[in-house]
C-alpha cells in the first residue's frame, strides 16, 4: 500500500506527515511518497523523509495517482480531486460542514473521505483531536501576536525610572484556544479576565491565575452537550455584550474564541466596546473563520479602526507550522492506527470513531450532519 504526503498550497505551511512519523507505517511496510518540499516549512527536509524510509515522487501526479492513503492538512482542490485513485482514503481538515460540496469529485470517485475535525471529542479519541491540538497552537500565537504589536510591555516592571503597569488582557471564550491565551498572557505576566457562558470555565480560568467574569444570565441553559456551548437567545447574548463594553475599555488586549459548533460565531463585541478601547490597543477575533465575533471583524482583513488595531486572522497554526506539524502529525498517526491493519486498509465503521469521523465511503456520505448539508445542497429548488 502507498501513502502519499503532499506538499500543501501556499499559504498553507503545515505538512500532514513528518519523517517522526512514518515509523510505525514503515514498520507494518506502507509505502510512503513524498511531494519535493512537502515538509520545507515544518523543518522537515526531503533528506529527512529519506532518511526516514520514504521515497520522493516524481510528481505531484503520481502521488495523487498511485497513493491508496492520502493524510492531507487541508482538503485536495477539485481538480487534485479529479485526478484521485478510485477508492482511495483521504485524511484531513476537509471543511465538510463549512464547503460540504467541494468535496464532490472525491466522493464521485469512491474515494473515503475522513475528517479531522468530526473526530468525536470522546476519551479514546483525545488523541487524534486535530481541532484541540490546532486550538492550542492558535491560542498561544494570538497572544504572541498582540504583544508584538502592542505599543506596551505585558508584565509590570519596577525600574529605578518608575513603574510600568502590566498590560490587561481580555480573553472571550474559555475552551481550548482560550485557555492557552489565559495561559500565554499570564506568562508574559499580564494582568487577565475571562469571560465564557459555561460556568465550567471558570475554575478552569481562575487556576491559570486569571479573573473569571460572571454574568448573570437568569439560570438558562449554557451548556449544548460534549463540553460546548449551546447557541443563546439575544437576550442572553445582550448581557455578555454589555459586559464586553465595560471590560473592553479598560483593556488593552482583547483575544475572542467565542464558538458553537456547526453555527456562525456569535456576535458578541460591538463596534461601540471596540470605540471604548484605548487607540493602540489590540483586539485578535479567533472566531474569524466562523464569521468572527466582532461585528466590525472582516474575515483575514487587518483594520485599524480609530487607532485600535483588529486582527482576524483565519489560519495562525499555520503560522508556527514546525509544532503546529508535529502536533497534526502525531493526531493523524493515531486516527491511521484505526484504519490500517498490518499495512492494509481495514475501515469498520461499526467504530464509532470512524463513523462520526467520515464524510463519505464507496460513494455515499456516512455523517450524518453531512449527509443532510448535502442533501439540502444539491436538492432541486
Ligand atoms: P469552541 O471552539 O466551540 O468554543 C470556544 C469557547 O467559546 C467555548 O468555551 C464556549 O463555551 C465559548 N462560547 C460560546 N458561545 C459563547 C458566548 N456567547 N459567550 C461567551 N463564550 C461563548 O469550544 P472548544 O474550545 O473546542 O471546546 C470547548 C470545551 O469542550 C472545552 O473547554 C472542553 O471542556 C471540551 N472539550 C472536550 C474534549 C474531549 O475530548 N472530551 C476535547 C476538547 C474540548
Amino acid at each position: 500500500m502507498q501513502l502519499g504526503i503532499l506538499k500543501e498550497t501556499f499559504p498553507e505551511t503545515r505538512v500532514a506527515l513528518l519523517p517522526e512519523s512514518l515509523k510505525s507505517l514503515r514498520a507494518q511496510g506502507v509505502d510512503v511518497l513524498v511531494e519535493a518540499g512537502a515538509g520545507i516549512h515544518a523543518g522537515a527536509s526531503d533528506q529527512a523523509y529519506i532518511d526516514a524510509g520514504a521515497s520522493i515522487a516524481a510528481s505531484r501526479a503520481s502521488i495523487l495517482a498511485d497513493a491508496g492513503l492520502l493524510p492531507v492538512v487541508n482538503a485536495p482542490n477539485a481538480s487534485d480531486q479529479a485526478a484521485l485513485k478510485p477508492g482511495a482514503v483521504v485524511v484531513g481538515f476537509l471543511r465538510p460542514l463549512d464547503a460540504p460540496t467541494a468535496l464532490s469529485t472525491a466522493v464521485e470517485r469512491n474515494v473515503t473521505l475522513f475528517s479531522m475535525e468530526l473526530v468525536p471529542r470522546i476519551t479514546r479519541a483525545q488523541s487524534m483531536d486535530a481541532l484541540s491540538s490546532m486550538a492550542t497552537v492558535a491560542g498561544y500565537k494570538a497572544v504572541v501576536t498582540a504583544a508584538d504589536r502592542l505599543p506596551r510591555m505585558f508584565p509590570m516592571l519596577m525600574t529605578a525610572a518608575g513603574t510600568v503597569p502590566p498590560a490587561r488582557v481580555f480573553v472571550i471564550g474559555a475552551g481550548v484556544a482560550g485557555l492557552q491565551a489565559i495561559a500565554t498572557a499570564r506568562r508574559l505576566g499580564a494582568v487577565v479576565e475571562a469571560y465564557d457562558v459555561r460556568a465550567a470555565a471558570g475554575e478552569q480560568v481562575r487556576s491559570l491565575g486569571a479573573k473569571f467574569l460572571d454574568v448573570d444570565l437568569g439560570g438558562i441553559n449554557t451548556e449544548g452537550g460534549g463540553g460546548y456551548a449551546a447557541e443563546l437567545t439575544e437576550e442572553a447574548l445582550d448581557r455578555g455584550r454589555d459586559l464586553i463594553v465595560k471590560t473592553a475599555a479598560h483593556s488593552d488586549v482583547i483575544i475572542t474564541t467565542a464558538q458553537v459548533p456547526g453555527r456562525p460565531a456569535p456576535r458578541l463585541i460591538r463596534r461601540e466596546a471596540v470605540e471604548a478601547m484605548r487607540p493602540g490597543s489590540v483586539l485578535v477575533d479567533l472566531a474569524a473563520p466562523a464569521g468572527g465575533n466582532c461585528e466590525l471583524t472582516q474575515p483575514g482583513l487587518e483594520q485599524n479602526i480609530g487607532g485600535v488595531i483588529l486582527l482576524a486572522p483565519m489560519n495562525l497554526p499555520s503560522e508556527v507550522p514546525v509544532d503546529a506539524s508535529h502536533l497534526y502529525a502525531r493526531n493523524v498517526v493515531n486516527f491511521l492506527g484505526l484504519i490500517l491493519k498490518n499495512g492494509n486498509l481495514s475501515i469498520d465503521l461499526a467504530d464509532e470513531v470512524l463513523a462520526g469521523a467520515c464524510v463519505a465511503h464507496e460513494g455515499k456520505p456516512v455523517n450524518p450532519r453531512v449527509a443532510r448539508l448535502l442533501e439540502t445542497t444539491t436538492a432541486t429548488p
